[in-house]
């Protein structure tokens, strides 16, 4: 018997893209992979808040390979394709955007490394951000360096989410519950056979980008603190540093008493000394939480997503 890819597919507010998409995951299958797999879409709608619904299922009613599971609310890119991992039928999972900037023409070769040379996941990594906003691009780049320096985990520049999985790679990503998810760390940490394919980035195919500068900058904040404690030793560091510096300021003034007796001068120097501890302290206390912020998060253990209907292969959540 055939095995079936799951292709996963997060979806906010794409009404323009998800009926190209369809049609090009469709054509790409019709010639090059029906042949090997069957196929399965599954569709995350993430609260959105245009006709994607109406989209999905219109496709649904004509194609019985298309599920989909619908939020309550928009629960972010990271909750859906958790949603897809946890629903999908297939041996073999996908996870795409909607937008066709992960080009299904690259199924048919993923699928054949992952079943001809046997690796367990491949992924994709842009080798290019043409069509960016030049500060975004500069700031990626930025982030994925320091990543690099501060961080255990391997987390490759211009990797996409676009990646075609066994299910034993799909498993390790499951047992990864954690709430605060960081999926391009997560992919990174858990290691198995993995190869790369590179491609060149491709503009949206309708619509447009979900991600603002600031939400990004959030998003590699908590990178930062999902995979790096480099910032609390940061901090560490700072304290010992401060405390060096004032012990040897005490010797400093101890000897100048001594030989010249006490002026009371340096006020002014005291102010910015004040000032500058109790900034460091400040920043430090911050540091700490947002670790202990995400914990707080963690301990209360919430769903990660919640489903207002979902229809699956098997069964029809309502
Ligand atoms: N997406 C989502 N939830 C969100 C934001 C985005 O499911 O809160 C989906 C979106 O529909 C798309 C994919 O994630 O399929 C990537 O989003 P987008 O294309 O806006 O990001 P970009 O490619 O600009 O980084
Ligand atoms: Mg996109």
């Amino acid at each position: 018997m055939k095995k079936t890819l799951t292709l996963v597919v997060p979806a906010y507010n794409e009404q323009e893209a998800l009926p190209i998409f369809y049609d090009e995951a469709m054509r790409v299958y019709e010639t090059s992979l029906k042949d090997k797999v069957e196929l399965e879409f599954l569709f995350i709608d993430d609260g959105s808040k245009d006709d994607t619904m109406a989209v999905i299922h219109k496709l649904n009613e004509s194609d019985h390979r298309v599920h989909y599971v619908s939020f309550s609310r928009n629960f972010g890119k990271e909750a859906a394709i958790y949603a897809g991992l946890e629903n999908a039928a297939g041996e073999y999972v996908a996870i795409l955007d909607a937008d066709l900037q992960d080009p299904p023409a690259l199924l048919p070769e993923m699928l054949r490394i992952v079943e001809e040379e046997h690796y367990d996941c491949v992924g994709s990594r842009r080798v290019t951000r043409k069509g960016e906003p030049p500060i975004r691009s500069f700031f990626a780049r930025q982030f994925y360096k320091l990543m690099g320096k501060i961080s255990q985990t391997e987390i490759v520049d211009g990797a996409r989410d676009f990646q075609l999985m066994n299910k034993k790679v799909v498993n390790a990503i499951l047992s990864m519950g954690e709430y605060n998810r960081f999926s391009k760390g997560i992919f990174g940490w858990i290691g198995f056979k993995k190869k790369w394919l590179e491609y060149e980035n491709i503009e949206r195919a309708a619509g447009e980008t979900k991600w603002s500068f600031w939400k990004l900058f959030i998003y590699a904040l908590d990178g930062i603190i999902a995979f790096s404690t480099a910032p609390l030793i940061v901090s560490s560091v700072m304290g010992v540093v401060m405390c060096l510096v004032a012990f040897l300021a005490i010797i400093f003034i101890i000897v100048r008493t001594l030989i010249f007796g006490d002026p009371t001068s340096g006020w002014p120097s005291m102010v910015c000394i004040i000032v500058l501890i109790a900034g460091i302290q400040l920043l430090s206390i911050g540091i700490l939480g947002q670790y202990m912020a995400k914990t707080y998060l963690e301990t209360k253990n919430r769903p990660k997503y919640l489903i207002e209907e979902a229809k699956l292969k098997d069964k029809e959540v309502l």
